[in-house]
């Protein structure tokens, strides 16, 4: 079964290419791509049938049992928009081209100094043997990886700025994991290359991890009363764990003055490092108008968003820039001084 399902999705992959993309790019010259082209078509089939998927069995759930009802699901579309725009393939193919050039000088640069990058068969070659063990161990890897990266760009403000569109959405849903602006894409492709290097993830593991990882983020964000019980929450995000990472206002203790329960997979990493928070409740989310983006971003369509992210950014690279306009007089005051975080 799963054999006729992976051969059905090889020849797909070879009919895609040879048919759509190969004329293109051989009447552009850019024939010595084909490769690279091969994999990214696998790349877009497992992303729509993720995506896919996750639409088939996770709408149904939110339409029965929604954790909040909204007369106007207005606010979603642009979400929808992010989803096709990253599962599509067309955010990673900008993010692969710009990427590109830097991953050419660095995997010179490497060979001209003698240096291959090490697997962690090499330390431990009795993984070699043990293909499930070998996947979990380099998911675990990735997803401390992920932790940090994700803490980061709530601590650092030029980040927090960029991160701050995933975290306007008061309408979460299924769909929001990919609303982000292009330039956090960005940065997470370099962090999640530049892990994968040094790791050495082998290509065959690829795929896998990244459609693990993005199944759970698009569960973790769905609007609807699922329970993975006291056990479960502890070992896996669920939707409630990370909804408090969404929440509109933040548990009350300084241990959370940049947020709480980053963690993409795991909680443990939260555990460990003290920023785990386990609220019983189902909170608002979103972010309060003292945040870097008026509050209408959270309402608006792509483009608007997409300039919004920018002059956040310019306005925490920038000393002096002038600041957004205030939209109301609220503030959050459980909050401390020198707000940057969440
Ligand atoms: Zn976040
Ligand atoms: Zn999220």
């Amino acid at each position: 079964m799963i054999n006729s399902f992976t051969e059905a999705l090889v020849s797909l992959q070879g009919w895609l290419l040879d048919r759509l993309v190969q004329p293109p790019l051989l009447a552009m010259g850019l024939g010595s791509y084909l490769e690279v082209a091969f994999d990214g078509v696998e790349f877009v089939l497992w992303g729509v049938l993720q995506m896919t998927l996750a639409y088939l069995l996770l709408r149904p759930i939110e339409a029965l049992r929604p954790i909040e009802v909204w007369p106007d699901r207005q606010p979603v579309r642009v979400d929808v928009l992010y989803t096709m725009l990253d599962r599509l393939g067309i955010i990673p193919l900008l993010v692969f081209v710009l990427l590109a050039p830097l991953v050419v000088e660095v995997d010179s640069w490497l060979r001209f100094h003698d240096i291959i990058p090490g697997q962690l068969e090499d330390l431990l070659p009795a993984l070699e043997k043990q293909p499930l063990l070998s996947f979990v161990i380099y998911l675990l890897i990735l997803d401390f990886a992920e932790y940090w990266r994700h803490r980061l760009s709530h601590t650092l403000r030029w980040w927090w700025a960029l991160h701050a569109i995933h975290h306007s959405q008061r309408q979460m849903t299924l769909w929001t994991d990919s609303r982000n602006h292009l330039l956090d894409d960005l940065s997470s492709g370099v962090w999640f290359a530049a892990i994968s290097l040094l790791i050495g993830v082998p290509p065959g593991h690829f795929i896998g991890l990244l459609m693990a990882i993005r199944t759970i983020e698009s569960l973790s964000h769905v609007n609807a009363w699922l329970s993975f019980g006291r056990l479960g929450e502890l070992l896996l995000v669920s939707p409630r764990y990370h909804r408090w990472h969404h929440a509109l206002v933040l548990p009350d203790d300084r241990r959370y003055r940049y947020g709480c329960n980053f963690a993409v997979l795991f909680p443990v990493w939260d555990q460990i490092f003290g920023t785990q928070y386990r609220g019983q409740a189902m909170p608002a989310t979103g972010i309060g108008d003292d945040g870097p983006l008026p509050e209408s971003a959270a309402r608006s369509g792509f483009w608007r968003q997409q300039g919004e992210g920018l002059r956040a950014l310019a306005a925490a690279l920038l000393p002096g820039t002038a600041a957004r306009p205030a939209t109301s007089a609220h503030t959050n005051d459980h909050r401390p001084d020198e707000q940057h975080g969440r």
